[in-house]
């Protein structure tokens, strides 16, 4: 599955359609300028605009439903939005989704 095609599955899976999504495939050294960190994925949002930016090195599924959890639960800490990447990953491998 594309990226593009990825990115609109988990839309989907997550109720997030009315959102416009960019997706950009960034060095570590951007990353690393964008917030100081060495994270694998960033994303930037504007709920008044309905706009995603996803900023990721390594563009896997893991990846970008992480990053749109962080859309849908906004008032989630890292270590919930964690943890239900971990399960929505493990539907995923069972197939279930
Ligand atoms: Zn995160």
């Amino acid at each position: 599955m594309t990226n593009i095609k990825l990115v609109d599955k988990w839309k989907k899976i997550l109720g997030l359609n009315e959102y416009r999504t960019y997706l950009d495939i960034i060095t570590k050294e951007e990353m690393i300028e964008e917030n100081k960190l060495a994270y694998n994925g960033v994303c930037l949002y504007c709920n008044e605009k309905k706009l995603i930016i996803i900023k990721v090195i390594n563009p896997t599924e893991r990846t970008i439903i992480h990053e749109l959890l962080h859309v849908k639960y906004q008032d989630y800490s890292e270590n919930k939005i964690e943890k239900l990447t971990i399960k929505y990953m493990k539907d995923v491998k069972k197939g279930v989704i």
